[in-house]
């Protein structure tokens, strides 16, 4: 298929806001893609070459990218600076200029010609990479048709935001092969195990929806990781899931692995599954030296830990290793512990539906550790078998008393379940003061400009909301305005202004009470601490929250892992029962 006739499909899903609409548009346009074809097209409709969790990005800020519209349209930039200033899209800029002019270079390029020319682009690395990148994209702009030189440009700046997320995209695949939903469930449990939109939509073109049964575990392509439900007393825990093993809940990151002894190349995710390979040199350190399998995939949690006391840092500390810069001396200032708890791929066998023990044994045959924390970087969680509630509970308070956030307890024959929160791990965390036992993960919608001493921050108030699975929408629960410190208030500032969007996004629900000066993507997740909940009128959630408070800034996480409402509710209705 011809770029152009791609850009004619951007233009239609950028103009409709039903999720509908956008799932048989999509459907239509895979249909008539070839699979190398179709692979491709999934990443350039994010905005990228790769899928997300390769951090290969194009690494053009919007001055570099209009250098290389001035220089294919051959005008002088403060002209045309000024017009894109008062069209307030490079875009539809540069689509508006081509129209003017006529060029010599036209060429009717495919979507592989114009993918392979990003693709140089976006790897294209060392001292001249930025003039070629520049040269890359001025000759594609010259070659183009205006439309699409108005989408090209927008996809090095990663501006695409064409408005879908990866489950649309999950569900126009099933469209594309039967016309309706029906086969999501089966392409979204493979897409679990191997998040990579192109290669799942490539496999289901060449060999159809049965292959998605096959989906293997693949290294360096990190798992959707699988989360825990929450109970509040070793009793439900028993009555849940029976004799389980209890593992101490640590207050630090969640990691997965994969290494591969061979290229000696370690890689680390985190829970959105950014590669974070980079940030950690100790962490790949000590998988190289206590690891005995060739190929593997597996998790732990990295925590801080002070070699002078022997205690493990509580989070605020932990997370201060979350950076780009100054890396090794922070390494040495507050060096990891990697506690693993999780196997889920070794030397060929996909060990995702093995049970949970034998995964387990598993995990402790291929790492070597001496026992000692002070020698090792890597270790196990150490866990206990408990058949007893009140077992359960001695548990718990030991590990509250060293400090650690709770416990998490995990059925003995429960599979990995990729991608989903299930009942084979469930987490008992206390909160002491409060009559709700967790946090609240929430989704920042926008905010409002701030009054009186605010208004040197910008921000004065911002609305929260969690999502709701069976909509597919977010809805409102609580618009928080105290609370925060002056540098809090700055951060979230600081962090909203790259989200901000003309108007409502389209999969926001909120009450004409509560809508905001400024609109945000969904993307800024931040953890909400709440006295109780409510029921609530004014918040489409039909719920709000009693006193909330900012607990911290949840960059691991995305939106689609906010809390849901029906998450919320079952607090709701359990709230009050914990101790
Ligand atoms: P959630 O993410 O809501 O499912 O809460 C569970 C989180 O606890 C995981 O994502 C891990 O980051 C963290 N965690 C800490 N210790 C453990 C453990 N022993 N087993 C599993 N998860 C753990």
């Amino acid at each position: 298929m011809k770029f152009a006739d791609l850009a004619t499909y951007f233009e239609k899903i950028e103009a409709v806001s039903s999720r509908l609409t956008i799932t048989s548009l999509l459907a239509e346009l895979f249909q008539k893609l070839t699979p190398l074809e179709l692979e491709k097209t999934v990443y350039l409709l994010q905005g990228r070459v790769v899928p997300a969790f390769q951090a290969i990005e194009f690494g053009m800020a919007e001055k570099t990218v209009v250098k290389a519209i001035v220089s294919a349209l051959n005008m002088e930039k403060a002209y045309f600076d000024r017009e894109a200033r008062k069209m307030g899209d490079l875009g539809k800029t540069v689509e508006f200029f081509k129209k003017q002019f006529l060029s010599f270079e036209a060429k009717d390029l495919t979507i592989l010609e114009t993918y392979e020319a990003l693709y140089k682009a976006a790897t294209a690395h060392g001292d001249k990479s930025q003039e070629f990148k520049i040269n890359i994209l001025s000759l594609l702009i010259r070659q183009l048709d205006p439309l699409s030189a108005r989408y090209l440009v927008r996809i090095p700046q990663t501006l695409m935001r064409l408005g879908f997320s990866d489950m649309t995209v999950l569900d126009a695949y099933s469209w594309m092969l039967t016309g309706d939903k029906s086969l999501r469930p089966a392409i979204e449990a493979a897409y679990h195990v191997r998040p990579d939109l192109g290669y799942i939509g490539r496999i289901l073109k060449e060999k159809g929806v049965k292959e998605m049964a096959n989906i293997q575990p693949h290294i360096f392509t990190p798992i959707i990781m699988m989360r825990a439900e929450r109970l509040s007393s070793g009793e439900e825990i028993i009555a849940q899931i029976g004799t389980c093993a209890v593992e101490p809940k640590y207050d630090g990151f969640r990691l997965q692995i994969h290494y591969d002894k061979k290229s000696g190349v370690v890689k680390l995710y985190s829970r959105s599954l950014e590669d974070v390979s980079l940030m950690y040199p100790d962490v790949i350190e000590g998988i190289k030296k206590q690891m005995s399998a060739d190929e593997v995939i597996l998790e732990g949690e990295a925590i801080g830990f002070d070699p002078a006391t022997g205690s493990f840092l509580p989070f605020q500390d932990t997370v201060q290793r979350k950076r780009k810069y100054d890396i090794a001396e922070k390494a040495l200032e507050i060096p990891l512990k990697l506690f693993c708890f999780e196997l889920l791929y070794a030397d060929g066998k996909n060990y995702v539906h093995t049970p949970f023990i034998e995964r387990r044994k598993c995990l402790e045959e291929i790492i070597h550790t001496t026992k000692d924390i002070s020698k090792d970087t890597v270790l196990i969680a150490p866990h206990e078998i408990i058949s007893e509630g009140v077992k359960i509970e001695l548990n718990f308070e030991d590990a509250i008393a060293r400090g650690l956030e709770g416990i998490i307890a995990k059925k003995l024959d429960g599979i990995y379940q990729p991608g989903a929160r299930g009942w084979n791990w469930i987490k008992f965390k206390r909160s002491y003061s409060s009559k709700i036992e967790d946090t609240i993960d929430c989704v920042v919608m926008g905010y409002d400009a701030g009054k009186g001493k605010r208004t040197d921050f910008g921000i004065g108030a911002f609305l929260v909301g969690i999502y709701d699975k069976t909509k597919e929408k977010y809805v409102t629960i609580a618009k928080i305005g105290t609370g925060l410190t002056d540098i809090e208030w700055r951060e979230i500032f600081a962090k909203s202004q790259k989200l901000k969007v003309k108007s409502k996004p389209s999969v926001y629900e909120v009450e004409k009470g509560m809508e905001c000066d400024v609109w945000l993507d969904p993307y800024l997740v931040v953890e909400i601490k709440a006295d109780e909940i409510t029921k609530s009128p004014i918040h489409t959630a039909h719920l709000a929250l009693r006193f909330p408070r900012l607990q911290r800034f949840r960059d691991d996480k995305k939106a689609e892992d906010a809390t849901t409402l029906s998450e919320m509710e079952s607090m709701f209705t359990g709230q009050g029962k914990t101790k």
